[in-house]
């Protein structure tokens, strides 16, 4: 929590000074020790229990260590009781990114990214520019959570409420994500990694070769050939770091803003093979307000269930939100009437994949070629193509200096990654019926007619 949260004197004299709100949360692990017996490296209690109370506004969280589960700050109090109060007092706690990309020429464009968790945020929110795009910079304000509110003048502004990293370790390497690994060096605490001989940690996807010699995450020894024979990997594939953000190399000069930054895009992203392009501009923000509705993901090893099939999670918010999830789009419909400004709503899936079940995109630095669109596009300067389901980039469209891929492959796999095929498609509405059917009962006239015209356009 002292990574996660502000907390301490400074906070207490904050509420001291006038009547401020407070959230009481309780965590215990469940597990006490009895006089003499010994403790375990991981206590915790068969049965949990992770309660919210929205109408008291209270978090009671028994029996897990998790973090998730046990940083009460983040999931519980700042997605989950927080969109509770966030609708009773208009404004917006969203499980999005906060990222400001700056051109050679100074200008400042900041764009909050909803993602389903594994699907990008940590890597996007810390993005390094790709070779050819010299002078542009990215500023990283938040990996998680986004609290956006309007301003006085009607503009969102959005601040990130948290003061650390709870990232996914596996995966993380200087490859993939140097900022990243710039930050963990210290003052972070690892959680279901493996340890070094030497006292360091590892996980799968850090270096290309393990070490010769390491400890798993359970504690048990653990060698490449342990590995290959029994499967199982050396750091758990959820094993996590907690790390302070401050460490980040390319943290924003206004991360710590109480006024936050200004949101000129939203972004909706999930893990999709098929069907989804690489980008598209929704039409307006209903259809915006709709993309995000019916965003889903493939299922992941890590998120159980049956592998491949499509996970609906509107706005990445399925888990987290406070309440009603059709009662959650109108809130999102609503909020346009406090606004002077609307920001553009974008789809992006980086995960699209060939006939042979390849990547077609290369993705981590690469997806700023699609960020500079997006960029271009909210400032007027970039041209789209209308398709049936919103605005998609012409290949000239794409800024593809310095990219190390032939001209005649981009173009080939452009074309397929920017696809909008209509009988995919038409499957792909019958699943956003899936979903507005389990929530009848509460959806917002807009996204009815927002399907509707979906369907004529298809
Ligand atoms: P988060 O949980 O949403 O913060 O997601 P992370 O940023 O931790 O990434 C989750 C997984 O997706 C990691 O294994 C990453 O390596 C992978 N990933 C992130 N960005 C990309 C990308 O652009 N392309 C591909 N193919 N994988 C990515
Ligand atoms: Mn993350």
């Amino acid at each position: 929590m002292r990574i996660m949260a502000r907390i301490g004197a400074p906070v207490f004299a904050e509420i001291d000074k006038d009547v401020k709100r407070v959230v009481p949360c309780l965590h215990s692990i469940g597990a006490p020790l009895a006089e003499g017996q010994k403790d375990v490296p991981w206590p915790c209690n068969d049965e949990k229990y992770i309660v919210h109370f929205p109408e008291t506004r209270e978090i009671w969280s028994y029996g897990s260590g998790y973090g998730g589960n046990a940083l009460l700050g983040k999931k519980c109090f700042a997605l989950r009781i927080a969109s509770n109060i966030a609708r009773d007092e208009g404004w917006m706690a969203e499980h999005m990114l906060i990222v400001g990309i700056e051109s050679p020429t100074h200008e400042r464009t900041y764009i909050a990214a909803a993602f389903p968790s594994a699907c990008g945020k940590t890597n996007l929110a810390m993005l390094i520019p790709p070779a050819g795009f010299d002078g542009w910079k990215v500023w990283t304000v938040g990996d998680d959570i986004a609290w956006i509110k309007p301003d006085e003048t009607g503009r969102l502004r959005a601040i990130n409420p948290e003061t650390g990293f709870f990232g996914v370790a596996p995966g993380t390497s200087m490859k993939t994500n140097p900022n990243a690994m710039a930050t963990l060096a210290t003052n972070t605490i690892f959680t279901n990694v493996a340890l070094t001989p030497e006292g360091g940690v590892w996980w799968e996807g850090m270096t290309d070769e393990p070490p010769a010699e390491l400890t798993d995450w359970r504690g048990k020894p653990w060698t490449p050939a342990i590995g290959k024979e029994t499967g199982q990997p050396a750091a758990h594939p959820n094993g996590r770091f907690t790390a302070p953000a401050r460490q980040c190399p390319i943290i924003d000069p206004d991360w710590e803003n109480p006024n936050g930054v200004p949101i000129d895009a939203i972004v909706f992203g999930g893990r999709r093979s098929t069907t989804l392009p690489l980008v598209y501009q929704a039409f307006n923000w209903s259809s915006g307000v709709y993309t995000g509705a019916t965003m889903g993901s493939e299922i992941t090893a890590a998120s159980g269930g049956a592998l491949g099939k499509v996970r609906r999670d509107p706005m990445a918010m399925l888990p987290f939100c406070g309440y009603h999830m059709g009662d959650y789009f109108r809130h999102w419909i609503k909020m346009q009437r406090s606004l002077s400004v609307t920001p553009r709503v974008f789809h992006v899936n980086w995960f699209r994949k060939d006939d042979k079940g390849k990547f077609l995109w290369p993705g981590f630095s690469q997806n700023m070629r699609v960020l500079k669109w997006i960029v271009d596009r909210v400032h007027g300067r970039a041209q789209g193509k209308e398709t049936p389901i919103g605005w998609t980039p012409h290949f000239n469209d794409i800024d593809w200096t310095g990219i190390d891929i032939p001209l005649d492959k981009l173009k080939a796999d452009f074309e397929i990654l920017q696809a909008v095929d209509r009988e995919q498609w038409k499957r792909e509405v019958i699943g956003h019926e899936e979903l507005f059917i389990a929530i009848h009962d509460h959806i917002p006239p807009e996204m009815i007619y927002e399907r509707e015209l979906l369907i004529c356009r298809l």
